[in-house]
């Protein structure tokens, strides 16, 4: 075992604080990193205050993390020592079953193993991730990063890209849709971005006016704020997609008023609580609620690459980690812009 130091929370209701702990020695398929930068996830905090059941504690956070490769295992053949890397979500899975197959080990019908708040395949070993300064991940896991991009801005590709770029993708959105994206955070921001990218029309659907001109910089076409209600029924029926980042309880069925014939309301936001829905949403206009979660490695890798080609990073606020509690205050306040992102050097 090598010593770790990080930030955990030690219970659902105290602040996180340091804390010293223990990582696995490289074994044969394994990648030890310093961690140099790690994006804050709202679902960092939905865990850490236990609002979606069964946290685990002590619990280190932290699923977008990129760093330089220290040591590998003599088995390695993917990555070597002195690589960039990142890690997001799982660090493993089964390997075995059809998803983890077909790439999609996210959906592991064993359950993949998170990067915390988990258990190793062992079933007994606990998982920490990454606001710490160093850990050791299987190389199936580990995932090839540019040099070219900003390191810190490309940490939080590994949560919020990901998981805004595969259902963009799987519903096949692009030139000729119209896209609503509801919430402008981590996730919000990021998939801004990739619809632009696609060649999708975006527009915001904010609670937050006051995120009107970061909305249009970041290439949306249009900026609607949901509490505006001349604004939102100028728009009913007018969306073929709407991709839901929405962190905290909201009216499903309200906004599939805003999509067109056939539309579909793609739920990435994990609110802690289940919302009422309506079937005449669903029945009037053929309309879909869907969901989708982060993504697998092999689509992971796939989008870190289009992100390297096409330049794409995440806005970002570089933090101390000590700052961290903070950071979740202004997060619960809807006040990201829009990526907190840790410097472990400060730690
Ligand atoms: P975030 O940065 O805090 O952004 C969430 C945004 O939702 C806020 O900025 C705000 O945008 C909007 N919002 C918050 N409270 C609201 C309310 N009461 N009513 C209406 N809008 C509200 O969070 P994030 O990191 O992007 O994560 C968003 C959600 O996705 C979380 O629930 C997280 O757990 C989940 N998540 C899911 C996956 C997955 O695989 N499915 C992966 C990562 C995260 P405006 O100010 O623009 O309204
Ligand atoms: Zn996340
Ligand atoms: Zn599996």
């Amino acid at each position: 075992m090598t010593k770790a130091k990080g930030y955990a929370a030690q219970n659902a209701k105290d602040d996180l604080t340091p804390w010293s702990f223990e990582r696995r020695e490289v074994g044969p398929h394994d990648v030890q990193f310093d961690i140099l930068f790690c994006g804050v996830c709202h679902s960092d905090l939905h865990q850490v205050r236990n609002e979606w059941g069964g946290s685990i504690f002590p619990m280190v956070p932290g699923h977008e993390l990129v760093g330089r490769v220290t040591k590998v295992g003599e088995h390695v053949t993917k990555h070597k020592a002195g690589d960039l890397i990142g890690v997001g979500c799982m660090v493993d899975s089964c390997r075995t079953c059809n998803n983890c197959k077909e790439g999609l080990e996210q959906f592991c019908a064993e359950g993949c193993t998170m990067t915390y708040n988990g258990y190793e395949r062992d079933k007994k070993t606990l998982t920490y991730g990454g606001y710490s300064n160093a850990t050791v991940v299987n190389e199936d896991f580990v995932l090839r990063v540019s040099e070219k991009l900003n390191l810190a801005a490309v940490a939080p590709l590994l949560c919020a890209g990901i998981t805004t770029y595969s259902p963009l993708r799987h519903w096949k959105v692009g030139k000729g849709h119209k896209l609503g994206v509801l919430g402008l955070g981590g996730l919000g921001h990021m998939a801004v971005k990739f619809g632009v990218a696609f060649g999708a029309e975006v527009t915001v659907l904010s609670s937050s006016p006051s995120k009107k001109e970061d909305a249009l910089k970041l290439g949306a076409h249009k900026f609607l704020v949901t509490s505006d209600k001349e604004q939102f029924q100028a728009a009913a029926g007018s969306f073929d997609f709407i991709l839901d980042t929405v962190s905290a309880e909201h009216n499903y069925s309200q906004y599939m008023t805003l999509l067109a014939t056939n539309g579909v309301h793609i739920c990435v936001g994990a609110p802690p609580t289940p919302s009422e829905i309506f079937s005449f949403s669903l029945i009037m206009g053929r309309k879909s609620l869907a969901g989708s979660l982060i993504g697998g490695i092999p689509e992971t890798q796939e989008m870190l690459d289009f992100c390297a080609e096409h330049n794409i990073v995440s806005e970002i606020e570089l933090i101390d980690i000590k700052d961290i509690n903070k950071a979740y205050e202004r997060m619960l306040k809807s006040d990201v812009r829009y990526r907190f992102v840790i410097d472990l050097a400060t730690l």
